[in-house]
């Protein structure tokens, strides 16, 4: 009992070290299962049959150029998709779902979206693509993410990275002819 009165202040110290530790790690534990929620609620969004189609006729429009035709259902429905990619990259962009478990699940799909959303910009209708900023941060980071899994073995990511083609043949004309 001696030694418990002669270091009551430090035992009491000790105490309120442990009481702060464990408060801090229940926070964290909740922020990490909030994140973790959220992550799943937008992937359930990200995965509705709607998003994957719409997305389906984005990444043929940018390796094709076969676009639908404006105003119609199809256009409609690629320009939501990319709406709710966006929205992924600003939850990303805020904390409130973890980037890595974004890139982890998205890399390859955002490396084909380097190349244009399929759609091109339209003076007529600024408001159709009016810049994706969110999305836009998520394919630079999927550019340089670092992955050893089989989506990336092979020359599948430079692949991907590789400008479509059709884009390369559009571009030649003014590579091949400069200062005329
Ligand atoms: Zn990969």
């Amino acid at each position: 009992m001696g030694w418990v009165s002669a270091n009551k202040d430090i035992i009491s110290l000790l105490i309120a070290l442990l009481a702060i530790l464990v408060s801090l790690s229940t926070a964290l534990i909740n922020v990490r299962n909030l994140r973790t929620s959220s992550f799943i609620a937008i992937q359930k969004e990200m995965l509705t049959g709607e998003m994957q189609r719409g997305r389906l006729l984005v990444y043929r429009a940018i390796a094709t150029g076969d676009a639908p035709p404006r105003d119609s259902d199809e256009e409609y429905l690629m320009v939501r998709s990319l709406a709710v990619f966006d929205q992924l990259g600003m939850l990303s962009r805020q904390w409130i779902v973890p980037r890595r478990w974004v890139l982890r699940y998205w890399h390859p799909r955002l490396q084909l979206l380097k190349h244009g959303f399929g759609i091109e910009p339209d003076p007529d209708r600024p408001y159709i693509l009016q810049g994706r900023p969110n999305l836009q941060y998520l394919i630079e980071h999927a550019e340089r993410y670092r992955c050893a899994d089989s989506c990336c073995a092979d020359g599948r990511k430079e692949g991907r990275l590789r400008v479509p083609p059709r884009l390369h043949q559009a571009g030649r004309p003014d590579d091949a002819t400069p200062g005329e």
